[in-house]
């Protein structure tokens, strides 16, 4: 085995929406940062063909900015997104080239003279007094061992909480359930005009169940307008095929997001029931099972549902999108009652107004639940209680899994992954725990930066 020992002042581990912006934040504030990431290629979900959910309230008012703004702006200015949307269905919407986010963080992470090393998944830790002091990864044959005085954990499961023997909770409170992974894909070749005029004549296509809320203008011209906007539809179509025994995912209605491409679609439509992401042989049926249900439904698109008839698989994505796994325990837990009454707590460190969005891991079913006003996440969520020398940033903060299943979306976790990048940095130069630092420096510094942590 090849032996590398590296010393950091910061470790963040994971490259997803949360991994990037705390090594940004990190860097920016003078420290030496190394980045570690288990795939080949930065972004973790933001590379899925998903759009940023979340950055603006019911009201169409803009309550995520700073770094995530800032990701929007450099993904714009190639030409790549086109910004935020109202939608009468998701809130807003900010639709951006997956595979252009990749080059984003590429760029951006040389800029801020943050390191970087691919291919090494966080197996190990060192943890002494209570206190995380090393982590070690593995990959190709090389055990990576990092010396850090904070680590930033934004593996989305929690992974180094975890093996830092941090205390967790999952699932759902009531039932223990955890929200289904899906296995996405890029779709080209799709004519839309057609698929539009197809919507148009057959509005039944656009009903929902009672659980899904969606206000009106929510059709065709809405589709037709812009290519920045996502499709939730196709009811009648998925449950005639279901009576016909020839639906493969289990789901009510085709969700697909538009890439700024002609043509070009990302679809989210398979489900992968009663999954534990955190268990390999789950994660691994979970992986086949999603790549096997893609082939299917795109075959079922092309003979089904005009405008398809050209289309064809141009990716399947390289990860399945986990939705739910750990919760890491942190000094402060949100909780959803606080979320549904907007308490905006006075260290509050993002604001989050979208839907608690549930999809159930055990049917068809999805639960949405308004927010009516965004609520605050306070700087203690990235804390966990029972570790020094570690944060916690993205979807594995200490919130309960009703506030997860609205604080996940990408525009916060990376609003997340600021705050802990400011948070770390500041307690290394005051040489107190990350619990200790003063909140209004962290607050500060997200401000300067155009954040935004009051209501509109
Ligand atoms: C199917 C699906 C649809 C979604 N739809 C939307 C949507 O429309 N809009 C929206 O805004 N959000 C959406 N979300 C939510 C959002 O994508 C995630 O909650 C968010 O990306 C979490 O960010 P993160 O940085 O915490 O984790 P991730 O994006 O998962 O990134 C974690 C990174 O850590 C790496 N990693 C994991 N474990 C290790 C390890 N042990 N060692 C090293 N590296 C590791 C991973 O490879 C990954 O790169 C969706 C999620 C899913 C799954």
């Amino acid at each position: 085995m090849k032996e590398m020992n590296l010393k950091y002042e910061i470790c963040v581990i994971g490259a997803g929406p949360a991994g990037l912006c705390a090594a940004i934040a990190a860097a920016r504030q003078g420290k030496k940062v190394l980045v570690v990431e288990k795939n080949g290629y930065l972004g973790g979900n933001c590379a899925l063909g998903l759009p940023l959910l979340g950055f603006l309230d019911l009201n169409g008012k803009q309550i995520i900015a700073g770094m995530a703004q800032e990701w929007v702006d450099r993904l714009t200015e190639r030409g790549m997104c086109e910004g935020h949307r109202t939608c009468p269905k998701h809130n807003s919407v900010t639709c951006f080239h997956s595979e252009t986010f990749k080059l984003v963080a590429i760029d951006w992470l040389r800029e801020e003279k943050v390191d970087v090393l691919l291919h090494l998944e966080a197996c190990d830790t060192d943890v002494q007094d209570g206190r995380l002091k090393k982590v070690t990864f593995y990959g190709k044959g090389n055990r990576v061992t990092v010396e850090a005085d904070m680590f930033i954990d934004c593996t989305g499961d929690g992974d180094v909480a975890y093996l830092a023997g941090a205390e967790y909770d999952m699932g759902q409170e009531d039932t223990g359930v955890l929200q289904p992974p899906t296995v996405m894909c890029t779709v080209e070749g799709v004519d839309t005009a057609k698929f539009f005029d197809y919507i148009e004549a057959h509005p039944e296509e656009m009903t929902y169940s009672a659980t899904i809320d969606h206000r009106p203008g929510y059709d065709a011209p809405y589709f037709r307008a812009s290519k920045n906007h996502v499709f939730v539809g196709l009811r009648q179509t998925f449950t005639r095929l279901r009576a016909e025994g020839r639906m493969p995912v289990e789901r009510e209605t085709l969700i697909y997001i538009k890439s700024p491409n002609p043509g070009e679609i990302y679809i989210n439509s398979t489900r992968l029931l009663r999954t534990d992401a955190t268990d390999i042989v789950s994660l691994t049926n979970a992986e086949l099972e999603g790549q096997r249900q893609v082939g299917a439904l795109v075959e079922v698109l092309r003979e089904e549902v005009p405008g398809f008839e050209n289309a064809f698989i141009a990716a399947i994505q390289p990860n399945l999108g986990v939705r739910e796994t750990r919760r890491i325990r942190c000094h402060d837990v949100l909780c959803a009652d606080q979320a549904v009454a907007g308490e905006i707590p006075a260290e509050t460190v993002t604001l989050s107004a979208y839907k608690i969005d549930i999809h159930s891991g055990v049917d068809r079913s999805t639960i949405f639940s308004t927010i009516k006003e965004a609520y605050g996440i306070p700087y203690g969520c990235l804390v966990p209680k029972d570790v020094l020398g570690l944060m916690v940033a993205g979807r594995n903060i200490g919130v309960d899994a009703k506030v997860m299943a609205s604080s996940r979306i990408m525009p916060v976790c990376m609003a997340l992954g600021e705050a802990a990048g400011y948070g770390a940095a500041l307690a290394l130069e005051k040489g107190v725990e990350a619990h200790e630092v003063d909140v209004r420096q962290v607050r500060a510094k997200i401000l300067e930066n155009n954040g935004i942590l009051t209501r509109p």
